[in-house]
């Protein structure tokens, strides 16, 4: 650090990877940070991410990645392009974690897990000094400006750094530490906030009782989903209260955002989505003899029992008997979506702060040395390594502001904090 931010302090709320990277960004520059959560430990969501196996980012060129943010791509396109991909895996290896890309792109560390990453980081984090505090809550700003925390035996403390990053999540699995209570402090500081709402979440449907119980934790393997025009290759899961998994996590905004204009959408899926319609007309055209149906669905095409079920749902219980009718059905069984899952069960949430509100250094405008990064900001992203990325690259990004922001601040105010 040069002198220009000699004698400031930093207070990082917020101890998931995106605060925590700034935090160690920071103190690396000789900042003196202290982090704060008001959880017992740290990265609990990293954590819970790492035990479907930590999918940290992805492998696709870096044009087709920064997509994956939609509207939110030219915000967040500095930040990325400023901490890509490939850093954030040299920064794993850094910390004794080697990544591997997968069969679908996507890069895990080798461990699979987040807990050992977790651990050197903590590690490197106290080395450099930061100070960890935890079960402090942050509560806003007393009438003097000072950060306010109220502590686990319910007394509160204040802080004047000199610039603060927020970094306190988004709103999903707020038993692991983010619950979004932030949203109400920000707002009644006149920051504009787009509500929290589950992305990539399941959603509801309405089951006949018989389907549900058969069906439910059965998988929709290699499957196309489709709904206004999207398709998307993967599995899928039925359960009790719908249908969740990855091929349904991609198209989740969609549907979400398609649900809250008309009140319901539907999902199509594609049982077949390797063969050409007029393959699958011509097998079955072929004589059933004294077959089920099932038994010739399954013979002919290789249907699960989950897959015919699926479409006696749709349809009721006689299936089409004319071949294209059948075919047709097959490519596109509709299933009515109703609402989407709690977002208490989603993986991630959409909404946050308006990216308006914030300069390019990531600094709110309206509070000037409060800096936001991670999911509270009002961008989202399938499943895929893209929303762990985006929370590297924002704390990156806040980190280096911060950094500008104090350097500028001191050559205006000399003797500025
Ligand atoms: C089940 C699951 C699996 C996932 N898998 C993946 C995956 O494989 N790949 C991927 O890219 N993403 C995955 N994610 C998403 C990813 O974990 C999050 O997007 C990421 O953790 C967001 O980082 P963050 O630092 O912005 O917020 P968080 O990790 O949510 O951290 C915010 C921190 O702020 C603290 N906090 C909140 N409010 C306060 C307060 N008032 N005072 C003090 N502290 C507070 C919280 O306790 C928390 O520690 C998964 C999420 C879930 C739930």
């Amino acid at each position: 650090m040069g002198d220009a931010a000699e004698n400031s302090t930093v207070v990082v709320i917020g101890g998931g990877p995106a605060g925590l990277f700034a935090a160690e960004l920071l103190s690396r520059a000789g900042m003196p940070v202290t982090v704060y959560d008001r959880m017992p430990t740290f990265g609990r969501k990293l954590q819970m991410a790492g035990r479907g196996g930590l999918n940290l980012t992805h492998s696709e060129p870096l044009d087709a990645f920064l997509k994956r943010y939609g509207t939110a791509c030219a915000f967040l396109a500095p930040a990325i392009e400023a901490f890509p991909p490939a850093a954030l895996r040299d920064w794993a290896a850094g910390l004794g974690q080697e990544t591997f890309v997968g069969s679908s792109g996507r890069v895990f560390p080798k461990a699979m897990k987040a807990a050992p990453l977790l651990r050197a980081w903590l590690t490197r984090l106290r080395e450099q000094g930061c100070v960890f505090r935890f079960r402090m809550e942050w509560q806003g700003w007393d009438g003097d400006g000072n950060l306010l925390f109220r502590g686990p035996d319910g007394v509160q403390e204040t802080v004047s750094p000199s610039a603060t990053v927020l970094a306190l999540g988004g709103a999903s699995w707020p038993r692991l530490g983010s619950t979004g209570a932030w949203t109400g402090i920000l707002a009644d500081r006149g920051v504009a906030i787009a509500p929290l709402r589950p992305a990539n979440a399941g959603f509801l449907v309405d089951w006949s009782d018989v389907f549900r119980e058969r069906f439910q934790g059965q998988p929709l393997k290699n499957v196309a989903l489709s709904c206004g025009g999207q398709s998307v290759r993967g599995d899928a899961m039925v359960t009790a209260y719908g249908i969740e998994g990855g091929a349904v996590y991609a198209l989740s905004a969609m549907l979400r955002d398609r649900i809250e204009s008309d009140g319901k959408a539907v999902l199509h899926v594609d049982f077949c989505p390797d063969r050409t319609a007029d393959d699958l007309v011509r097998r079955l055209g072929r004589p059933r003899g004294k077959r089920s149906q099932s038994d010739f669905l399954r013979r002919a095409l290789g249907l699960p029992p989950i897959a015919i079920n699926l479409m006696r749902e749709a349809v009721g219980p006689s299936l089409p008997r004319d071949p294209a009718v059948l075919a047709a059905l097959i490519q596109a069984v509709p299933i009515e979506l109703t609402a989407p899952n709690s977002i208490e069960r989603a993986i991630s949430s959409a909404g946050g702060i308006d990216l308006a509100e914030l300069d390019g250094n990531l600094m709110l405008k309206r509070l000037p040395g409060v800096f936001a990064a991670g999911e509270m900001l009002d961008w989202e992203a399938p499943t895929g390594g893209y929303l762990l990325q985006g929370a590297y690259a924002s704390g990156a990004a806040a980190a280096r502001g911060i950094l500008a922001w104090l350097k500028h601040v001191r050559a205006q105010v000399p003797n500025h904090p």
